[in-house]
């Protein structure tokens, strides 16, 4: 392993990373493309390279369901506790309500799955929001497309909003990235109306799944023009996407100054994915992560698509590695799941000779309607931090009460036997969360 030059200016990032062996039990389903064990194997590989070593390695404490209302209803977080396959027959009505039976399926220990991603994310946010870490990984989160009262895409409980919600404590501005092949639309749409979250997601566009996204969508009321969208072609590669992703997020950075930043890493963005129609490397993937990095603002970096097992291992494992300012090798380590990655046992895999559909005019052209966007946003001022003022928040949203009882991560024994710390009382010294001393609206109205 060799390192890389840091962008931290010699400041080692401290780097945490939560992860519950749990994870890849749960089960979808029969020939369901989404796998939960591609977590365990991204783990596998992260342990097996050593990087383990590098960070801090937490086992979130599932949360409560409560927790889960502070943006979800109380009547799907309901549901999503009480259905299974035995009873599920007899709430054909509510199952349709909720949007769950085929993409998003009932299955063994549904709501404790749920838990344990979201738990992850939240347990990250509030390191981040505690200053302990400056850098948090959770590949188990990142599920994008769930609604308030609807499961979507795979996805049943919006672990990137109720980060987002956590770190808003604390974080005047939050920036969320999502590289997923799919657009963002669940967390686009939870923080529509707002100005204290920017969403800013790069997607496959026209006859693709969720159908939304379209460059034109920016946001409305106080949260008009804090909604980017940069739909895309078929066959995207490195060269193309880093032409578009690094000019877009440096100008988002200038004008938006996030205090946190929310990153989904969806590795269906990657070539050969098995539902995806990109064509990006594992090093145009993690290209993004590297200059999200680069900008040394607090980062919860999440998982989210992926559908060819072989390669989302490689690729997360790849980024924990760039996270960590450390190249693994490409020589695959001996891993528990080795002879998934044959026949070439390597850790960067080919991307294809498929056409790059994205013309590089309209790349541009898109570029510069983002950049009139930004450009239209008052330039960032300095934040007035005013005590006491009252935190307002978008009208769907709930902020958590102060009494709440925080996530704290447990002590189980550690997954495959590796380091993993409690998070050292993380709930003890939240027991009164910080109220965010800002007025919500004292920064650009955008309107
Ligand atoms: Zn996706």
């Amino acid at each position: 392993m060799a390192s890389l030059p840091s962008n931290t200016g010699g400041n080692k990032r401290r780097v945490s990373y939560f992860y519950d062996a749990e994870i890849g039990n749960y089960h979808y389903g029969q020939g369901h493309p989404m796998k939960p064990h591609r977590v365990r194997m991204t783990h596998n590989l992260v342990v097996n390279y050593g990087l383990y070593r590098q960070m801090e390695v937490f086992r979130p404490k599932p949360i409560s369901s409560q927790h889960m209302t502070r943006f979800h209803s109380d009547d799907y977080i309901n549901f999503l506790r009480v259905i299974t396959q035995d009873n599920m027959q007899h709430n054909y009505t509510q199952l349709q309500r909720f949007n769950v039976g085929e993409d998003c399926p009932v299955f063994d220990g549904l709501f404790e799955f749920c838990q344990l991603y979201t738990s992850g994310s939240i347990g990250g946010a509030i390191r981040l929001n505690n200053k302990q870490s400056d850098v948090v990984i959770n590949w188990a989160g990142g599920l994008h497309h769930a609604k308030k009262s609807e499961a979507s895409g795979f996805c049943y409980v919006n672990d990137c909003v109720l980060a987002i919600l956590e770190l808003l404590k604390t974080h005047q501005r939050v920036l969320y990235i999502d590289i997923d092949i799919h657009h963002g639309d669940g967390v686009e749409e939870a923080f529509y109306t707002t100005n204290r979250v920017m969403t800013v997601s790069f997607h496959k566009f026209g006859e693709y799944f969720p159908g939304t996204g379209d460059v034109k969508d920016v946001g409305v009321a106080q949260g008009k023009n804090y909604a980017i969208n940069f739909p895309l072609a078929d066959g995207i590669n490195d060269q193309s996407y880093r032409s578009i992703f690094r000019p877009v997020i440096e100008k988002v950075m200038e004008h938006y100054s996030p205090e946190a930043i929310v990153m989904q890493c969806g590795a269906d963005s990657l070539s050969g994915d098995r539902l995806g129609c990109f064509n990006l490397s594992l090093k145009g993937h993690a290209d993004c992560v590297q200059y999200v990095k680069s900008f040394n603002v607090p980062l919860l970096v999440l998982g989210g698509g992926g559908y060819t097992l072989r390669n989302v291992p490689r690729c997360w494992a790849y980024e924990t590695g760039v996270l960590l300012d450390t190249e693994p090798s490409d020589m695959l380590p001996y891993n528990d799941y080795f002879e998934y990655y044959g026949p070439d046992y390597r850790l960067h895999m080919p991307t294809s000779n498929m056409e790059d559909m994205n013309k590089r005019e309209t790349l541009e052209e898109t570029k510069i309607q983002l950049f009139e966007i930004l450009r239209s946003l008052e330039a960032v001022p300095g934040v007035p931090i005013e005590t006491g003022a009252e935190v307002k928040t978008p009208a769907t949203l709930r902020m958590p009460e102060e009494d709440e009882e925080m996530t704290e991560a447990d002590d189980r024994p550690t997954g495959e036997g590796r380091r993993q710390h409690d998070a050292e009382q993380v709930g003890e010294t939240l027991r009164v969360p910080p109220k965010p001393e800002i007025k919500a609206n004292a920064w650009p109205l955008g309107t």
